[in-house]
């Protein structure tokens, strides 16, 4: 399984296009609007055929570029079925796959940041979305978010995941780029290291964030696949 990993820098997002060599299938996950002239390009020069848009959660600070993608390259559209979302081809749920040629990412539901949230497991990788981010983890104060159930799918998903699992998330705001699970086991401040329950929900409702500038106008734009820009 190839993976290439694209950056917006106005959200700081990770867009990653992953895709099975042998066959040329593949999947983008968490596009961006603005980005999608790039990604298309890309998937032209690597002459990719592209199945699937994955979202790993409706979005609070940017637009998906699903839907835009959808029309330019007739891929599907993957979100969670929490989501209800008025335009996903595939609402998924825990356990599903979605294949790419003879390889494929499986579903892992890990609600807390949302309660649309999914991880999507690959060979040897897990794309985290905002649920687990490099030595931190995604707010849990909006969105359905809950810090016991954000706790309980990072320490019961994705920690019994193997050490050497890579860890692409969809955001990072310090400079990483990747992570693995046994690192963030380890180091993770707020979880890692054996940190209790407890611990954890005292840290997330202590970061008293600012309201993500553009929830108001993304949450619902991303409900329709970014297709009201
Ligand atoms: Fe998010």
């Amino acid at each position: 399984m190839q993976v290439r990993q694209l950056f917006d820098n106005q959200s700081s997002t990770y867009t990653y296009l992953v895709w099975d060599e042998a066959s040329r299938e593949a999947a983008i996950i968490d596009a961006v609007i603005e980005q999608v002239d790039r990604d298309v390009r890309l998937i032209h020069q690597l002459g990719l055929q592209l199945r699937y848009a994955l979202e790993t959660h409706i979005h609070a600070d940017h637009i998906t570029g699903s839907g835009r993608l959808r029309e330019y390259l007739g891929c599907e559209i993957g979100v969670h079925l929490q989501a209800g979302s008025e335009c996903a081809d595939l609402e998924l749920v825990d356990g599903d796959r979605v294949q790419l040629g003879s390889q494929h990412l499986e579903v892992i539901y890990t609600p807390g940041h949302t309660d649309t949230d999914i991880c999507l497991l690959g060979d040897n990788m897990v794309f985290t979305g905002d649920i687990l981010l490099i030595h931190g983890s995604g707010r849990t104060d909006f969105q359905s978010g809950d810090a016991a159930r954000s706790y309980d799918s990072i320490t019961g998903r994705l920690f019994c995941l193997p050490d050497q699992t890579r860890v692409y998330p969809a955001h990072d705001y310090n400079g990483y780029t990747c992570s693995t699970i046994g690192e963030e086991r380890q180091f993770n401040p707020r979880l890692g290291g054996g940190k209790s329950r407890q611990e954890y929900i005292r840290i997330m409702e202590s970061l008293a964030l600012d309201k993500p500038k553009l929830i108001d106008l993304a949450v619902p734009g991303n409900q329709v696949c970014g297709q009201n820009v």
